[in-house]
């Protein structure tokens, strides 16, 4: 699937008031020229981020200088190592809000963080992957297929946040817009993004996730995702796909048998 820049797209079209963008330094120097191009100021940051560590050049774009410094400087706090979670906390709340996020979903992102990053509850002592806590505070039986932030690592989604919930009105209405814009700007990629984004899928504790199929309350097939047409999938994905294959479900997506805490379901293919 050829890359959509759906946010790109969004700042382009005035709907989100700036952007962040980790590169290595030669990206970086062609994504912050790109969008000087399109009249938006850029301000630069080095750090260490992501899994790896690995160096990388921060690139902040907005419409405004200040919108773009106001970017780093919320940003900077964070790269620091030692922070208390309660700052942790207030300046990813305060980066949220200057990259446009809905209120909701940047207050429910920094109550995750006050809770003790990866605890389903307070006070736990076992902590989870944060996508799968994230997906677990946002379960409705309905989730909106535009709210997939699920396939980050496959390149595929509308939104680039975590949704408070995933039928959160707030988050819809930015990603129905990102939708129309992609449909605009990126026809031919579209309908494979949809069908990415449309696919039921399951999140496990520790983050992997699968493409399954389900009939009534059982899972009968399940893949790795993987970036479409023919992309690799990552091997924590084929074989969790394996032991998930044949599960069943209770009414609240819950993964049976599969260990605690459980596996969730989340159908995006139920559409409105
Ligand atoms: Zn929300």
């Amino acid at each position: 699937m050829p890359s959509i820049d759906t946010e790109g797209l969004a700042l382009r079209a005035g709907v989100k008031p700036g952007l962040r963008i980790s590169a290595d330094a030669l990206g970086a120097a062609d994504i912050a020229a790109r969008y000087q191009s399109f009249g938006c100021f850029v301000a630069l940051a080095h750090a260490r981020i992501g899994r790896d560590r690995r160096p990388q050049v921060l690139v902040y774009a907005a419409p405004t200088q200040q919108g773009a410094l106001g970017l780093r400087a919320a940003e900077h706090h964070l790269l620091e190592p030692h922070l208390s979670d309660r700052d942790r906390a207030f300046f990813t709340r305060e980066l949220g809000l200057r990259l446009g996020y809905p209120t909701c979903c940047v207050d429910a992102f920094a109550e995750r963080i006050l809770r003790g990053s990866g605890r389903l509850h307070a006070g736990d002592r076992d902590r989870h992957d944060d996508d799968y806590i994230a997906a677990s505070d946002g379960w409705v039986a309905r989730p909106d297929w535009r709210l997939n932030s699920l396939l980050m690592r496959q390149r595929a989604r509308l939104i680039s946040f975590t949704p408070c919930r995933l039928d959160c009105p707030a988050a819809l209405a930015q990603a129905v817009v990102l939708h129309r814009l992609v449909r605009e700007h990126a026809a031919a990629a579209a309908p494979v993004l949809e069908d990415m984004l449309q696919r039921p899928l399951v999140i496990g504790r520790a983050g992997a996730r699968a493409w399954v199929r389900r009939i009534d309350d059982r899972i009968c097939a399940a893949e790795a995702p993987r970036e479409l047409p023919g992309g690799a999938t990552e091997a924590e994905d084929v074989d969790h796909a394996r032991s998930w294959a044949n599960a069943s479900l209770d009414g609240h997506g819950h993964l049976l048998g599969a260990g605690q805490p459980a596996p969730r379901l989340l159908d995006f293919s139920i559409l409105r």
